[in-house]
Order: structure tokens, then sequence, then C-alpha cells
């Protein structure tokens, strides 16, 4: 029997079911005005163990998960600036039922690419407004709800258990908790909407007996699981952000109409972190699926690091931690091939096979424990007293509950006859102690994309996996923490010229060569960080690395936040004198000598060609064709000594936009006594700079106002610093 913990009762108990044999299970699905970013995938994948626990436990299981186009109730939507890709797609002539089934396919392919079995139905919140519409009609009727100008609201107070699920029982906790919009028309404001009347010029809107208008956001799940699972459903998911106010109010909506319980089990899986804070587009975190594909990252790592956390613990999602999945999941499947192919002494222990898939399942079946099976089936893979072909026998039946599809994985050893020739060939020459023919050999034979493992008695060749043939391409870095930071080291040359680029491989080329073309070769290094570009501009700089020695390329393996990109060239640089460019500069003639000049006086500690003042940290004005000494300096081109950089040390990388983390850094210097100056004559040219122009308008302000937030936090009142008061 499953154990589960039910957010209702507070308690684990086990999942039994309203008809012997048979669960139903509801998902709260994904809304299809964007794509569902790994933080939802993970909420799915808790539900899809939990069915594929039950079928391997011998249930029947029927599976609904909704598909909420019906976006407009979510203040989310409209936070996150996107409503405006909705108003672009309407632009080009898309529909918004176009937009849901762009985003609905995408989904399906999500969840195809990471083995998530598809749901019995996916029904649609726009195909059941008739059935919302009843449900509402109903509650109206027993006086659980009330009409206010063509608007419908529950009324939480003729609901006594209104609060049960999430805790928020009092009222002050729960009026917190709904951060009361000032609607007037509700009796309560904790009160919930239900059908919302359409306003003018409304485009999706539907016709009901209260009037033109549209539903609230909860009455679709009440609607749906009802419909599809009956007035009993067995279990119940979703993110644990769903508890409040999206299940609180399906309880409500769904016990006023059925009049009785009709959840019986609540199920909610933790967030899931990226790069240790919460998964928001506007942060540049909210991975996506196609992010891990483009970059030839395995989507099934993705799943595996899912299993090595509990669903009820925080997932803290990083590039290294998903690339240490991906290569634990390579030498699974490798075991699991070796064992199938292996040829067992003695006949199959049906009694031990049997046994270890008993214990395994039972450990799942402790509050899905998911860590704990992937630690017994190491322990499985490692155990002596089991035989080959019957690991191969019990991996293959634990994986239906794993759902890692080792079954289909490609068979690595299966080599073409010539690499087999050849491998003969050099295991001979291994036995002759020719270990100059035999190295040859293997320099030939992974030439053409094979990999030889040498053990002490005899040689393996196979394909290389994913991460394999990712590496050979060039090594990646994850986080700025994997760099070490050469500060406290001597310099080794003049200038470090850092450039941190985020794809646009003609930008890269403009801004690279131009600083080639003005720079000296033996007094200069230059460092480029290709932040997870995707369009090839990271081939471009390995070309020109190839013809440029002191041209030194990193790759990330996805795209870092500004304040970690441009903290690796910082650690990395050995010049005295360090220059940070944006690629939209390209430089006309020979700044090293106008910036050496400028950072002569100590008390300098910035230097660069667009200066900003302000009198009142409130208002920053473009310095714009004035020289002089500043408050701030323009990210374009940033030169410092890397000898202040033990004073100020690195950039805050809280700072994941680059918009105003340049006026946080330049306050750093100023706060450790040095001056800031602004020489508008540099020989530089700006270019179109991307990291305005990729995003659209809502984006920047979004992005630029939490970034300025973070600066006000530190700096506010600090007005002392000013050139004004100087
Ligand atoms: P939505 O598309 O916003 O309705 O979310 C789909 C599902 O993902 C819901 O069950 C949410 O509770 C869940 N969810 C949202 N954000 C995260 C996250 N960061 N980690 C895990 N699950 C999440
Ligand atoms: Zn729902």
């Amino acid at each position: 029997m499953l154990e589960l913990y039910n957010t209702l009762t507070r308690k684990k108990s086990a999942l039994v079911p309203h008809e012997k044999g048979k669960f139903s299970v509801y998902t709260c699905g994904p809304t299809v005005y964007r794509d569902a970013h790994i933080g939802n995938l993970r909420s799915y994948l808790m539900a899809d163990w939990i069915r594929r626990t039950l079928q391997v436990l011998g249930h029947e299981v029927t599976h609904i998960k909704n598909i909420t186009d019906v976006g407009h109730m979510r203040q989310e939507v409209l936070e996150q600036g996107e409503d405006k890709v909705i108003a672009a797609a309407i632009a080009e002539g898309k529909t918004p039922a176009q937009i849901a089934q762009f985003y609905t396919q995408r989904f399906l392919d999500d969840e195809l690419a990471i083995n998530i079995l598809p749901a019995d139905e996916f029904p649609k919140a726009t195909e059941h407004v008739n059935e919302m519409i009843e449900i509402i009609g109903s509650l109206l009727h027993s006086s659980l709800a009330y009409e206010v100008d063509g608007n419908i609201y529950y009324d939480i107070n003729s609901f006594p258990t209104y609060g049960n699920l999430s805790g928020n029982i009092h009222e002050s906790e729960l009026q917190e908790a709904v951060r009361i919009e000032s609607d007037p028309l509700k009796k309560d404001p904790r009160d919930f909407t239900l059908w919302k009347k359409a306003e003018e010029g409304r485009t999706l809107k539907w016709a009901s007996p209260w009037g033109d208008g549209f539903p609230g956001w909860h009455i679709e799940c009440s609607a749906m699981s009802i419909k599809y699972l009956g007035k009993h459903i067995d279990v119940h998911t979703g993110g644990v952000d769903n508890i409040f106010p999206h299940h609180e109010g399906e309880i409500a909506q769904s016990e006023g109409y059925t009049g009785s319980q009709v959840v019986n089990h609540w199920v909610h899986g933790q967030h899931l972190l990226a790069d240790g804070v919460k998964m928001a587009k506007s942060a540049g975190n909210a991975f996506i699926i196609p992010d891990l594909l483009e970059r030839g990252i395995d989507p099934l790592a993705f799943r595996y690091l899912c299993m090595t956390a509990k669903y009820r613990t925080r997932i803290n999602f990083t590039f290294t931690s998903l690339k240490a999945c991906e290569t634990a999941l390579n030498k699974l499947r490798r075991h699991y091939i070796l064992f199938n192919k292996s040829s067992q002494k003695g006949a199959s222990n049906i009694d031990a096979v049997k046994e270890w898939n008993e214990r395994l399942i039972a450990i799942v079946c402790e509050d899905l424990n998911m860590p704990g099976l992937i630690d017994g089936i190491w322990r499985l893979i490692e155990s002596s007293d089991v035989g080959k072909l019957d690991k191969a026998e019990i991996l293959r039946s634990i994986d239906d509950l794993m759902g890692l599809g080792l079954d289909s994985t490609a068979d690595m050893y299966d080599l073409p006859e010539k690499i087999v020739g050849k491998s003969t060939e050099r295991s001979a020459l291994r036995v002759s102690f020719d270990y100059e023919g035999s190295d040859r050999l293997r320099t030939e034979i992974e030439k053409q994309g094979y990999l030889v493992e040498d053990s002490k008695d005899h040689t393996t060749v196979r394909f290389k996996d994913s991460s394999e043939i990712r590496e050979e391409r060039w090594k990646t870095i994850s986080s700025s923490s994997e760099v070490a930071s050469n500060i406290f080291h001597e310099s080794l040359i003049p200038v470090t010229v850092g450039v941190v680029v985020n794809g646009y491989p003609d930008d890269t080329r403009r801004c690279i060569s131009s600083v080639i073309r003005w720079t000296d070769f033996d007094q200069t290094e230059i460092i480029v960080l290709d932040n997870g570009a995707t369009d090839l501009t990271g081939e471009l700089l390995e070309e020109m690395a190839k013809n440029q020695e002191n041209l030194q390329v990193i790759h990330a393996d996805h795209t870092l936040g500004d304040g970690s990109a441009k903290n690796i060239l910082l650690k990395m640089a050995r010049g005295e004198i360090f220059v940070l460019l944006d690629p939209s500069v390209e430089i006309k003639g020979d700044f090293v000598k106008r910036i050496e000049n400028l950072l002569e006086d100590p008390k300098v500690g910035i230097a660069g060609l667009a200066g900003l003042r302000t009198e009142d940290l409130l208002h920053f004005h473009d310095g714009e064709g004035q020289s002089g000494q500043m408050d701030a300096m323009q990210g374009y081109c940033v030169a410092l000594k890397r000898e202040d950089l033990k004073k100020v040390g690195l950039m805050r990388e809280s700072f994941r936009y680059y918009r105003n983390l340049d006026l946080d850094y330049s306050f750093q210097f100023k706060e450790q006594g040095f001056s800031i100056i602004a020489d508008h004559t540099l020989p530089m040219e700006l270019h179109e700079h991307r990291g305005w122009t990729a995003l659209s308008e809502g984006e920047r302000d979004e992005l630029s106002r939490k970034n300025y937030g973070r600066f006000l936090k530190k700096w506010r009142g600090r007005t002392d610093m000013l050139v004004s008061n100087k």
C-alpha cells in the first residue's frame, strides 16, 4: 500500500480507493499561455510516480490532468508580462485558442521527453464552461454564492470548513493570504470570484445566466475533476503554491456542490528552486526542457535529478547537479545493458528477483521515497549475491515505476564491424605488450567517436554518451564558484579585456576583432565568457581563439546571471588593469593608453566611457557627452585596477540582469573612497545594446525595477558619497 502525506489531515496515511482496485487521480495541469518550466514539471513527475506506483501495485488508475487555457484570472500571468506575449501573438493574427494549442503541444512534448505517462484525458477549461456554469448556478441556488452586478462570489462564511486545507483559518491569516484586492462588490474581502462580468471590449468571454463573463480560476478544477472522475476522487495533486487559494477554493466549490467530501487525499509537491532562488521568467532562471535539449543535455537526467529528493523537500536545481545526474543515469544504463548481455551461470533465482522487487517497491510505498529507491538500485547493482541477468530483470521491472526508460536505451556496445575489428586487433597488440601500436589504434577508434575503456584484463569499446559528446566539444562551467580566483595573485600582464557575450555572433565578432586590432598582443589578455549561447557564438569564439593565442574562451553551460558572469572574468583576470566591455562596444582607437592614464591616480577606482550622476539616488542622469567625476559608470566600458579588487571585492551575484548592476558596483567602489572618472572621448562606438533591445518593455521594466530595489536597499541614504556633495 502506498502511504502519502495528506495535506488535509496533516498525516501520512495509505491511499485507499473509493472503489476497490481502481484509483482516480486528478492533477492540476499547466497554464498554456507559456511554457511549463522544470519546476512545474517536477510537480507532474511527482504525480507520475504516484500513478506508476499504484499501477505497479496492481491497481487500475484513471489520471486526469486539466489544461488551463483561460489564464486571464491568474494574476501571475499578468505580472510576468505574458499578456504582452499574447497581445503580440494576437497582433500577428493568432487567436488565444491557437496560442493555447501551441503551448499545449509543447507541454505534451516536454512530458514525453521525460517519460511522464500521458493522462487519460487532458480536459481544457474553455471546453467546460457549461459545467462550471452549472456548478456556479447550484452554489447560488444553495446560497453558498451570491451575485452582484453580473459577478458571482463564493460566500466563504457559509462554508464552515473553509481554511481547513491550508490552515488559513483565522480571519487575519486569510486576509493576509489573499492580499485583499479591493473589490468593493464582495461582502467579505476573503470571498473569491466564481464568475466575472466581462468588461467592455473583452474578446474572450462566454454567455451565462448572469450575462457575458468568464470563470474564476478555481472553478475549472471542480468542474473537470467531477466530470471525469465523479464525486469521489481518491488523489488530487499539485504544487504547494496550489494549496491556497486554489485548492481551498476547489474544496469549497466541489463540496458545496455535491454536499459531501470529494477529494480523499491531497498531495502537494514542494518547489524546485533554481540556483538558490525562486524560478521566474523575469529572473532568467525559469529553465524549460528545450533549454536542456539545446545544450545537448539528456532530459531524462532531470527525471533522475527529481528522484534524488523527496517530494516534500525543496530541490535546489543547478546545472552542476543536473550533469552529475546525467552521468549517474548513463552509468546505470551501461550497467543495465551489460547485465542483459551477460551469460549468467546457473538458473535465475526467482525468489531473489521477487524479493528484491518487493523490497524496492516497499521503499517507494513509504511516502514516495524515490531517493531511497535510487539508493536501493545502486545497492542491487553492486550486490554480489544476485546474478547479472537477474539484476537486469529486477531493474527492468522496477523501471515501470521509475520511468527512466532503461529498456529503450540504445546498446552502446553494439559496434559496427570495422570498430569491432580494430578493437580485436588492438587487444592482440596489448597482449603482446605492443603499447605503441595499441595506442595508435586507440586514437584511431576514438577519433571515430567511440570510447575505449581499458581495465586490467580486458578492454571495452562503446559509443560515447550525451555528456561525453558534449565535453568533447569544449569544457563548460556551471557557476562562478567553479572558477578559482586570481585576485590575490600577482598580475602577469598589463591589461585584461573581459567580455561577457550572450549570443549574437555578429556583435561578438565585431567587438572582439576590434579589441584584437587595438591592443598589443603581448601586453593584453582577452577573456570572453560565452554565457550559454546556443546560436553558434561558442563555435565562432573557438574559431577566433585558434588564431589568437591571447584570446581565452570560457563556455558556461547555461545562461548565468550577469553578476556571476562578470565575476568569472574578474576572478580569472591576471592583468594589472581590467577592462570590462559590453559586446555592443566597437573599439575605434588606442583606448588602453587613455584608460591607463585615467587610472594612474590612486584615488580613481573606475574609469570608463559613459558615466552617470545623481543628486538623490532616485534619478540618474546619463552623463552623455560628459567627462569628469561621476557617481557611477555604465556597464559598456568599466575599467579598474585589479589591485583595487582586493579592497572592493566582486559584484553582487543577486543581480541576474545587467541593469543597475553597474550602479551597484560603482557604489561599492565609492564606499571604499574611490572616485569614478568618465571620458566620453574614449575611442569607442556603441552599437545596438542587446541586453536591452532583446527584451520586451514589460520584461525590461520588471527586471530593472527589481535590480533597482536591490540597489536602493543597500545604498539608500548614502548621498554623502555623491559627487554633488563633495
Ligand atoms: P501553473 O502552470 O502555474 O498552474 O503550475 C503548474 C503546476 O506546477 C502547479 O501544480 C504548481 O503548483 C506547480 N509549480 C509551480 N511552480 C513550481 C516550482 N517552482 N516547483 C515545483 N512545482 C511548481
Ligand atoms: Zn487546479
